[in-house]
């Protein structure tokens, strides 16, 4: 126990809290861990505040942060075992997929490692000789990061890095569903030798621990992956101290097929899009837009083979996918599938709690395709966050883009056709932070992250991802100050 990190010690929470972690494909317990409260979170931020007014890191070259984030980066690699199993347990998704995960996570300390000192300000030729001119980066502060538990270390390191590079100091709450590597983030951090107070972690619910972080005064930036109504309540929290704020939410994304697409490419990557870790993915192809002509075989041939997909736990070789997270999720998921068969959808496949044999342990739910929808059902607009596929039909290129369009969420979409023409005329018509043309779901952490209209505010990734955490200002300075005359009295 003891798993708060404040100021370079592990703590017990102040009231003695803990939380037990147990795995959603069958329930075995995972861990005891703590679980702190609002009083936590503010001796956290004051820790992180006196590490970024008074500590070495802020005042430290952007380099030499990046020569340390470089560090953790191999330290994950050495240790990446123990973080994909930790993954695996909390979130019940299969050992391959955490892999994956730890090795994106791994890919994301060296990206922002290695763009470290590269955008170093300049200086601007005013033309006078009596001023210096020079803009600069500069860290933004104490950062709250509040993250979500379907990728909980990916999510987190897209935060993490970014802010150490540029000289932050934070506070990290997890969900708190899927603490195990944020524990050992911290571990690494320490050993890769961060100042105390640089990185500090408190455990526990959004409502007490996330609230305190989010409002806060002496925070000057709350970054958040989670759902959109969580977003909405923080963006208000952080309001009264106008922080500085990075929304990462959610979506219903559309994918869209043309009937001239690559059928059996389609087919494989639609169910790809929305299958993938129980279609608990941001940016999961939840809505396939399908044209008319195509419909009947496409629908066929997906149903088919979503019916086979096989469900299992973390360790289970035969396993295609997994559990959802929690019981209160899947009764989430089950009430958004009735409440759509009750609005008219038609139900193809799944639609149900799977509880076959050692699945009955677990909160599985059958790969579910809800045919005949229209852009009206609240099935369609809302996101269900699980693997529920709705089937909606389109005529024509433009008919496809305003289907696809007709959402409050602006996150991811996909398009699917063979025509190189029509691909980008669409792709450039949806009003979506990230478009796929015949594929779905690759990132790289080149490329900036986020989402249009209600799916987020601002960009994580990227030359952007830096940008989030600095703030840029420009410096002015008289070297020979004398009197202007501007006012003669
Ligand atoms: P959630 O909003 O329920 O919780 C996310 C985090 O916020 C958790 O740590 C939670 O404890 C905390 N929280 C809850 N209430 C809070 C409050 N009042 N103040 C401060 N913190 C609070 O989301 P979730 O169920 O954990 O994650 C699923 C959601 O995350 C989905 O909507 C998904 O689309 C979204 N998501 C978005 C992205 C993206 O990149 N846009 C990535 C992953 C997940």
């Amino acid at each position: 126990m003891a798993e708060l990190y404040i100021h370079g010690e592990w703590l017990d929470p102040e009231l003695g809290g803990t939380r037990e972690i147990r795995c959603p494909a069958d329930g075995t317990p995972v861990a005891v861990v703590s679980e702190g409260s609002d009083a936590d979170s503010v001796k956290a931020i004051a820790a992180a505040r006196r590490a970024f007014d008074d500590g070495p890191w802020p005042r430290t070259p952007e380099r030499d942060r990046g020569v340390l984030v470089a560090k953790v980066a191999d330290l994950l690699l050495r240790d990446r075992a123990e973080y994909a199993r930790a993954e695996a347990l909390d979130t019940g998704k299969r050992l391959v997929e955490a892999e994956y995960d730890i090795d994106d996570v791994i890919a994301c300390f060296r990206y922002f490692a290695g763009i470290a000192g590269s955008d170093a300000g300049r200086v601007i030729d005013t033309g006078l000789t009596t001023t210096i001119s020079r803009v600069v980066h500069e860290p933004v502060g104490v950062c709250a990061m509040i993250t979500p538990w379907n990728y909980p270390l990916l999510q987190t390191s897209w935060k993490v890095a970014p802010a150490l590079v540029a000289g932050n100091t934070f506070v990290l709450k997890p969900s708190e569903l899927t603490p195990s590597t944020s524990i050992l983030l911290m571990r690494t951090l320490e050993e890769a030798g961060l100042p105390a107070g640089v990185a500090n972690l408190v455990l526990g619910t959004g409502a007490s621990v996330g609230a305190a972080l989010t409002s806060h005064p002496d925070v000057d930036l709350v970054s958040f992956t989670g759902g959109l109504h969580t977003g909405r309540r923080i963006m208000a929290a952080a309001a009264p101290t106008v922080k500085k704020i990075a929304l990462e939410l959610g979506g219903k994304n559309p994918n869209i097929v043309f009937a001239d697409a690559d059928f059996l490419a389609a087919i494989d990557m639609a169910l790809t899009a929305v299958f993938l870790n129980s279609g608990q993915v941001c940016s999961a192809g939840a809505r396939l837009i399908v044209q008319d002509e195509l419909h009947d075989r496409f629908v066929e041939e997906l149903v088919r083979r979503a019916k086979l997909i096989r469900l299992g736990g973390p360790f289970d070789p035969d396993a295609e996918t997994g559990p959802l997270i929690s019981a209160a999720h899947l009764a989430k998921v089950t009430a958004a599938v009735e409440a759509g068969v009750a609005e008219g959808a038609v139900l193809r496949c799944g639609g149900s709690r799977a509880t076959d044999g050692v699945l009955a342990d677990g909160f599985f739910f059958a790969p579910t395709v809800l045919d005949e929808c229209d852009t009206k059902m609240r099935v369609v607009q809302d996101e269900s966050f699980g693997p529920v596929l709705t089937v909606e039909r389109f005529t024509n290129e433009a008919d496809a883009a305003r289907i696809a369009n007709d959402s409050i969420y602006g996150l991811a979409g996909a398009v699917w056709t063979q025509d190189a023409g029509k691909a980008q005329r669409v792709a450039a018509k949806l009003r979506m932070g990230t478009v796929w043309i015949n594929d779905y779901h690759p990132y790289v952490p080149q490329a900036e992250w986020g989402g249009f209209k209600q799916s987020g505010v601002g960009r994580e990734l990227g030359h952007a991802g830096l940008g989030e955490y600095r703030e840029t200002k420009h410096i002015w300075q008289n070297i020979d100050p004398e009197p202007q005359g501007w006012f003669s009295g």
